[in-house]
């Protein structure tokens, strides 16, 4: 579960790392539909349930911030 950390490292790889008025939904190229819809998926094999679970939710998290701080769910 906690390996789902390393999704926001591609946060790190935007300038600058980290910009409150920016959707990290649609923006990250792990934060992307495809990436999320993987994640989805993983979220529905036992083996990877947690790993899934726990990047669905990172997605989720993110989207919420970005509609509390631009009003919008992604980019
Ligand atoms: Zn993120």
């Amino acid at each position: 579960m906690s390996a789902t950390i390393l999704v926001d490292l591609d946060h790190l790889l935007a300038t600058p790392i980290y910009d409150a008025t920016r959707c990290s939904i649609g923006f990250h190229p792990l934060h992307g539909f495809i990436p999320i819809g993987i994640y989805v998926l993983l979220s529905f094999h036992p083996k990877t349930r947690y790993v899934g679970l726990g990047l669905v939710l990172h997605m989720i998290l993110d989207s919420i911030d970005c509609q509390l701080t631009n009003g919008i769910w992604f980019q």
